[in-house]
């Protein structure tokens, strides 16, 4: 059976992060966010990591060579056998173009969910976002607060506020997202998958994540049907 691969697309602040949380959990498949991972090299301090930092603290994409070659490492671990979720790549259309033809070489074919969200609600969902430094958890201090204000759910630390969520950082970062990501929209409709929409801020994250699990195992019928009938 043909590995299930699942790009989540959206604009910062549009729920990628939350909703990929939760479909990890209820499809039993990875979760690849190629944002933790580059936070995670920018803490280890490696010399890769302090070259995404500066990049990362101006709200600019990092070089595609960079985050190509993790993602192409990363699905090879043995985690990601029976699927994937792909969230907040690709962010270029040379991006895109990499991730079609890895795919292409795998026999994946994979689904696309568009988050839309309108542009104020992304600025003042990203002002009042909050992670937990511990367990990656996300919050939002006006949609999806946490029981006790500032304090995780899952491990009791105290929430932080991302350096990138800072206001001129996320202007920049919309302004990225604009410029360089907008366009893989338009490459991913036009490569023939699977793709659906739904609106990532009329309801809550696990109403919105039910939705997108429907349309998934929709199309999961038809693509093995389609399998079959070969
Ligand atoms: P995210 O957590 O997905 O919002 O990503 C945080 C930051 O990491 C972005 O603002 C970029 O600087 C960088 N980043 C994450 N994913 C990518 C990507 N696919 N291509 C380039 N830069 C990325």
């Amino acid at each position: 059976m043909p590995r299930l691969c699942l790009i989540l697309f959206g604009p910062p602040g549009s729920g990628k992060g939350t909703q990929a949380k939760l479909l990890r959990q209820s499809l039993g498949i990875a979760h690849i966010s190629t944002g933790d991972m580059l936070r995670e090299r920018v803490a280890s301090g490696d010399g890769l990591g302090q070259e995404a930092a500066s990049i990362m603290q101006s709200g600019g994409l990092v070089p595609d060579e960079m985050v190509n070659r993790m993602v192409e490492d990363r699905i090879e671990q043995p985690d990601c056998e029976k699927g994937f979720i792909l969230d907040g790549f690709p962010r270029t259309v040379s991006q895109a173009r990499l991730l079609a033809e890895l795919l292409k070489s795998k026999g994946i074919n994979p689904l696309v969910m568009h988050l839309k969200v309108d542009y104020n609600v992304i600025v003042s969902r990203l002002s009042g976002r909050r992670q937990c430094p511990t367990c990656g958890a996300l919050y939002s201090v006006t949609s999806n607060a946490p029981t006790v204000s500032e304090v995780c759910d899952y491990d009791g630390s105290k929430l932080v506020i991302r350096d990138d969520d800072r206001p001129e950082v996320v202007r920049e970062r919309l302004r990225a997202y604009e410029r360089q990501t907008e366009p893989v929209l338009e490459f991913l409709k036009g490569a023939g998958y699977a793709f659906g929409e739904v609106e990532g801020a009329d309801a809550s994250p696990q109403v919105i994540a039910g939705r997108i699990e429907t349309w998934i195992r929709g199309q999961k019928g038809t693509q093995e049907e389609a399998g079959q009938g070969r």
